[in-house]
Parts: C-alpha cells; sequence; structure tokens
C-alpha cells in the first residue's frame, strides 16, 4: 500500500501504525494538528475492507475534527483513531488495553474517546493504560454519552436558523423532518417536541420509529421519502453522504442542520444547495456539541457549564452567517475560513481544503 500516495497532499503532524500479534490489534492513529491543543478524537472500531480504506477514513476524520474544535473555540486539535477489524469478533480485553498503551506511547500528543464501535466500557480500559482518554462515564467524573450534548448543540444551530430566516429564535409551529432516530436524532426529536416543534420521522429501525410516533407523536414516513418532505428544516442525523446530486433537487425544505458528520457527498453539492436556496448549517459547526461536552471533562466535568459551552453554537453559526455575507461566500467556506482563522491566530498552519471548498 502506498501510504505516502495516500497521505497525498494532505499535511497532518503525525500517522501512527501501532500492531499487537498477540491480541490481533491493528491500529492507525492520525493527528492532523495541534496548533490549539492536544488532538482529540474518537477511536472507530470497523471492520474496513483493506488497510487502505481505514488510512484514508483516519486522515479525513482527523483533520474534520481539526476544523469542528477550531469552529467550537476549544483548545483542542484535530485527531483520529481506527482500530480495524469486527469488534463482534476481534474485540478483547487485551486488544482494547493494548490500544490503550499505543496511545500512552503518544505521551498525550492524542486523546482518544468512543466513537463508532467503541463503548464507554472500553474507554474505561483504555484509561487503565494511559491517562490520555475521555468521555469515561459519569460515575468515574467522565462527562458520560456525548449525544445529549450534540442534540443540545443542533437546537443552537436551529435557533440561529431561526433568527436569520424567520427573525426570531422561537421555534414554535416549525416542522422539523429528521433523517435518523438513534442517539441523537431520537434526543433531538424529544427536545423539539418540547419546544412545540413538530417532527416527521425515518429510520430503518422500526422500534425507534415507533417510539417516536408512541411518545413524542412523530410522523413516521419510509426511510426514502423524508427527502420529500415539506418542513422548515431537514435534520441529518443519520450517516455522512446524505447530500448528494439524487437527494438535493428533492429536498422541499428552507433549511439544513443537522448532526451527521459530512453530509454532503462532494464538495460541489454545496453549490446545489445555493443554487436551490436552501440555507446550509456546515455540520462541523452544528454537530460540536459532543466534542465540547467531552472538553470540558479535563477541567472537571460539570453539566451546567457543558450546557452554556454547547448553547454557544447559536453564536458560531451565527458568525458564520454573518461571514458568508460580508464576503460573498456560501456558508461552507465561511464556515472553512471562521476555524482557520482561530488556528491562524494561535500561529499554526493552513488547512488544505479543496479547491471548491476555497
Ligand atoms: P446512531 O448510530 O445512534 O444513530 C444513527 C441512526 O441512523 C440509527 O438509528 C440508524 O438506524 C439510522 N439510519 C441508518 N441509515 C439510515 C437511513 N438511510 N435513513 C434514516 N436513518 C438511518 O448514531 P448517533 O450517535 O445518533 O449519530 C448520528 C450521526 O451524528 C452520525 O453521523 C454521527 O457520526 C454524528 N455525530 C454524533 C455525535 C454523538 O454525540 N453521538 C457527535 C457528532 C456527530
Amino acid at each position: 500500500m502506498g501510504v505516502f500516495e495516500a497521505i497525498g497532499t494532505e499535511t497532518h503532524e503525525e500517522v501512527l501504525f501501532g500492531a499487537d500479534r498477540n491480541s490481533g490489534l491493528r491500529t492507525i492513529i492520525a493527528i492532523h494538528d495541534t496548533s490549539l491543543g492536544p488532538a482529540l478524537g474518537g477511536t472507530r472500531f470497523y471492520p474496513y475492507p483493506d488497510e487502505a480504506s481505514a488510512l484514508r477514513d483516519v486522515l479525513r476524520l482527523a483533520k474534520g475534527m481539526t476544523l469542528k474544535s477550531a469552529a467550537a473555540g476549544l483548545d483542542l486539535g484535530g485527531g483520529k483513531a481506527v482500530i480495524i477489524g469486527d469488534p463482534a469478533h476481534i474485540w478483547s480485553e487485551d486488544l482494547i488495553r493494548s490500544y490503550g498503551r499505543t496511545i500512552d506511547s503518544l505521551g498525550g500528543r492524542y486523546v482518544t474517546a468512543e466513537d463508532v464501535g467503541t463503548t464507554v466500557q472500553d474507554m474505561v480500559l483504555v484509561s487503565q493504560e494511559t491517562p490520555w482518554v475521555s468521555g469515561l462515564p459519569l460515575e468515574s467524573g467522565g462527562s458520560g454519552d456525548p449525544s445529549p450534548a450534540t442534540a443540545r448543540g443542533v437546537i443552537a444551530a436551529f435557533r440561529a436558523i431561526g433568527e436569520r430566516l424567520w427573525g426570531s429564535t422561537d421555534l414554535q409551529g416549525r416542522r422539523v423532518a429528521v433523517q435518523g432516530i438513534g442517539k441523537v436524532g431520537m434526543d433531538l426529536v424529544r427536545r423539539l417536541t418540547g419546544l412545540g416543534v413538530e417532527t416527521v420521522v425515518a429510520d430503518p429501525n422500526t422500534e425507534a420509529v415507533t417510539f417516536a410516533v408512541e411518545t413524542y407523536g412523530s410522523k413516521a414516513v419510509l426511510v426514502d421519502d423524508i427527502y420529500d418532505i415539506d418542513c422548515d428544516v431537514f435534520s441529518p442525523c443519520a450517516l455522512g453522504a446524505s447530500l448528494n446530486a439524487d437527494t438535493i433537487p428533492r429536498l422541499a425544505c428552507a433549511a439544513i442542520a443537522g448532526s451527521a458528520n459530512n453530509q454532503l457527498a462532494v464538495d460541489d453539492d454545496m453549490a446545489s444547495i445555493v443554487g436551490r436556496g436552501i440555507l446550509y448549517a456546515p455540520d462541523f459547526v452544528v454537530n460540536a456539541g459532543g466534542v465540547i461536552n467531552i472538553a470540558v471533562e479535563a477541567d472537571g466535568y460539570s453539566l451546567e457549564r457543558a450546557a452554556a459551552m454547547v448553547d454557544r453554537i447559536y453564536d458560531n453559526l451565527t458568525v458564520v452567517f454573518e461571514t458568508a455575507d460580508r464576503d460573498g461566500v456560501n456558508p461552507q467556506i465561511a464556515a472553512l475560513r471562521f476555524a482557520q482563522a482561530r488556528i491562524d491566530r494561535a500561529g499554526g498552519r493552513r488547512i488544505r481544503t479543496r479547491s471548491t471548498q476555497q
């Protein structure tokens, strides 16, 4: 595999490949940028088809964390780690502890947390080998599950959208289509219902759908029909790349804001969204609630402090929209400039983005 070819023109500070023959651990840890502080990002434990896809994923996700933390105003850099393999088949305490020792070898330049395929309990095991771990359970002084904080941050983003489009942060009477009602999406539906917002939901998990219908009075639609729903905000809270050449022309919303990472399939999709007159709230600004919640853990976790910091997503997104107006660019470009400005102030490097994102 051409490792340096995969890294290509990217500017990651360090990429560590770790393996342990006894436990079967194969891990890649990418430290993208530490200008603002140690690189924080979760550990994805996933059955990648090959090592090249694992490397591509970790590089992409680590860079995303740099932008997310910078835009959120955190003194943290961006990093991410992957463990290659299916946790259902290869997970063992030995493997997780060996992974913890690999993190420890970086001396605090990378701080991990849970992500797809890893759990809070895994982080407890990691913490037995290294102090450079966050997202520990509430009962061990940690910040627990980040999903409610992420959902809270999405609400803050909705308020910024409300102010801009309708001149009010009051969301009562609005209609939101939520794609994916997992940990974040379901909590978002709960919060929206409490604010008097009508919700339309879609998820292949029929139990979750039934729960939302029965508990929150949501309207349920088939997974593929969510794009066509007439609504104020379309909220992608499932997987990445749901905004693409097939789905954008179908949208019947005034704005898009959700928790999913990497919502745009390709950068050029931003042009189609602008062309449709839809206001886009950049994902890495909107979904920072989880990382903000984890960052609070470093100084001794407090739910109130975390909530106040998460609510600042309203201000961050407002600045992004204002920057877009001032510079005559779309919100995605404005958000990248907003994040870069913080890195610049810390004397950091220029984060490379693809030409259409400039
Ligand atoms: P989750 O796995 O709990 O929920 C995802 C949900 O999406 C599941 O219920 C799944 O059935 C559903 N889904 C899958 N494919 C779908 C489709 N085609 N249409 C509709 N629903 C579909 O994950 P989560 O923690 O709720 O995270 C949701 C998204 O937000 C992910 O993209 C995640 O990376 C991102 N995110 C999460 C957090 C967090 O704090 N959990 C923080 C930042 C970003």
